[in-house]
């Protein structure tokens, strides 16, 4: 735990309790620290109410007042500190119809999902832990507070963040747990995208991915999404054997993981497109995963027809110009990263189509000088200035191949050869 955030907390911490109240840390970060991993940050449980942290505090922001959470803001950090409450009544198996506030951190720490999340600690160190939470964090256990199958009919959400637990910290799901999940999977259908996406998200970007994967397909929860996605995680009967055998976690980068996820389950960009789409990924990250996979198509449809001999002079020649000739399509950048792909691939699941383009591909996209118009020595209105054409849809072809030769080196990025170069095609086209 950063050492000042830790300090400021206590702060807090004492702050409440000299003004007469009860103020602890809450959560994940008391499961974090006694698990000595890094916090990334610190929630705070009081038994005062909002106005009265409000008062008690110079810098504070009204969070989430229906549900009792003010940030305090203190010199260097953070914290969301929250009234103790009760949930009663759950709607829709999401979200608490409406929250008490109540003045015993037991009932507080009761509404929590699992032992390990249920923890308080107190300004001096001393931990609360009615659950139980400790000894299953020492016996590696994912298991819930109270009655499982209570638990995930107040929120199916639960069961997505029980399995990313499991995951994130290498524990089993306690039996009664497990067999509450089971029987309760269809209640995913009443949670938000944008929830079971976000817990996707960080089982993937997480620490074991293929065992997430594995787990969604042995509780069938990706059967029951509100939005049915059309992927074999919803059908299969067992992994494929490179996730059998870990080999997610072998790469690294959110939209690479993702992109290598789409290639074990066969899909294409089109129907990776929507899987996304009904997942609400932000469109920066779901177009980045799907230019991989058209380069990866790219690649692979032309690694049928041109073969890259083995290291040579002409080998150097053809793997260049195949790596420009991408680099032009899809980007440099994205060509790095399918680089970093195609090595998985090699390395991981044994592949040998792409050696050659793994040994040398990043020395040629060095080479490559430019991968967009944008970065040719000479503009449109400047190439129409000087062939006297009115601007066309003729200009933007002119100039993609203007920026072909350029990219192959087979042009100096220099407005006099540029421009000569484009007088030639501009007569060949005519002719
Ligand atoms: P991380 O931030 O690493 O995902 P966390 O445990 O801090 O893990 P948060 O979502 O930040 O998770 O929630 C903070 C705490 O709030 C949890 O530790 C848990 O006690 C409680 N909590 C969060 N979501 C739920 C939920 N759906 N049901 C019950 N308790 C929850
Ligand atoms: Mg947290």
């Amino acid at each position: 735990m950063s050492i000042t955030m830790e300090r400021e907390g206590k702060e807090v911490l004492r702050r409440l309790g000299q003004a007469g109240y009860e103020a602890y840390f809450v959560g994940g970060c008391v499961r974090d620290k006694l698990l000595g991993r890094p916090l990334k940050d610190i929630d705070i449980a009081t038994s005062a109410l909002p106005e009265v942290v409000m008062r008690l505090f110079a810098r504070t922001a009204p969070t989430g007042l229906q549900h009792g959470t003010v940030t305090v803001i203190m010199e260097r950090h953070t914290f969301e500190v929250t009234t103790f409450r009760k949930e009663s009544e759950y709607e829709q198996f999401r979200r608490p119809k409406e929250v008490e506030f109540i003045s015993d951190l037991n009932e507080d720490l009761r509404r929590r999902d699992f032992t390990i999340n249920a923890m308080a600690l107190d300004a001096e160190g001393a931990s609360i832990d009615p659950f139980g939470g400790a000894d299953d964090l020492a016996a590696g256990r994912i298991r819930c507070v109270g009655n499982p199958m209570e638990r995930f009919h107040e929120d199916a959400l639960r069961m997505l963040r029980g399995i990313r637990f499991a995951c994130e910290y290498g524990f089993e799901l306690e039996a009664d747990t497990w067999s509450g999940l089971l029987q309760h999977a269809p209640l995913l259908v009443h949670v938000a995208m944008e929830r079971v996406s976000a817990e996707l998200d960080k089982m993937i970007e997480g620490r074991a991915p293929d065992r997430a994967v594995r787990l969604l397909t042995e509780s069938g929860l990706p059967r029951h999404f509100k939005q049915p996605i059309d992927w074999p995680l919803s059908g299969w009967e067992r992994c494929p054997e490179p996730i059998e055998r870990d080999s997610l976690a072998k790469i690294i980068g959110p939209s690479l993981r993702w992109t290598a996820l789409f290639i074990l389950m066969g899909m294409d960009s089109v129907r990776a497109k929507e899987a996304m789409k009904r997942l609400k990924f932000a469109g920066k990250k779901s177009d980045s995963i799907l230019k991989l996979l058209q380069t990866n198509v790219w690649m692979e449809e032309r690694l049928g027809t041109v073969s890259i001999p083995d290291a040579s002079a002409d080998s150097d020649k053809v793997g260049f110009e195949l790596t420009a000739e991408c680099c032009v399509t899809y980007g440099k950048s994205v060509v790095s990263d399918w680089l970093s792909l195609a090595a998985w691939r090699t390395d991981v699941l044994g592949e040998d189509r792409f050696i050659p383009l793994i040994e040398r591909g990043r020395e040629w996209v060095k080479r490559v000088p430019v991968d967009q118009v944008n970065e040719l020595n000479v503009s449109g209105s400047e190439l129409a200035e000087e062939l006297r054409m009115k601007p066309g849809p003729w200009l933007g072809r002119l100039l993609q191949r203007l920026l072909a030769d350029t990219a192959r080196r087979r042009l100096p990025n220099e407005r006099p050869a540029l421009l000569r170069q484009a007088k030639l095609l501009a007569k060949q086209e005519c002719d």
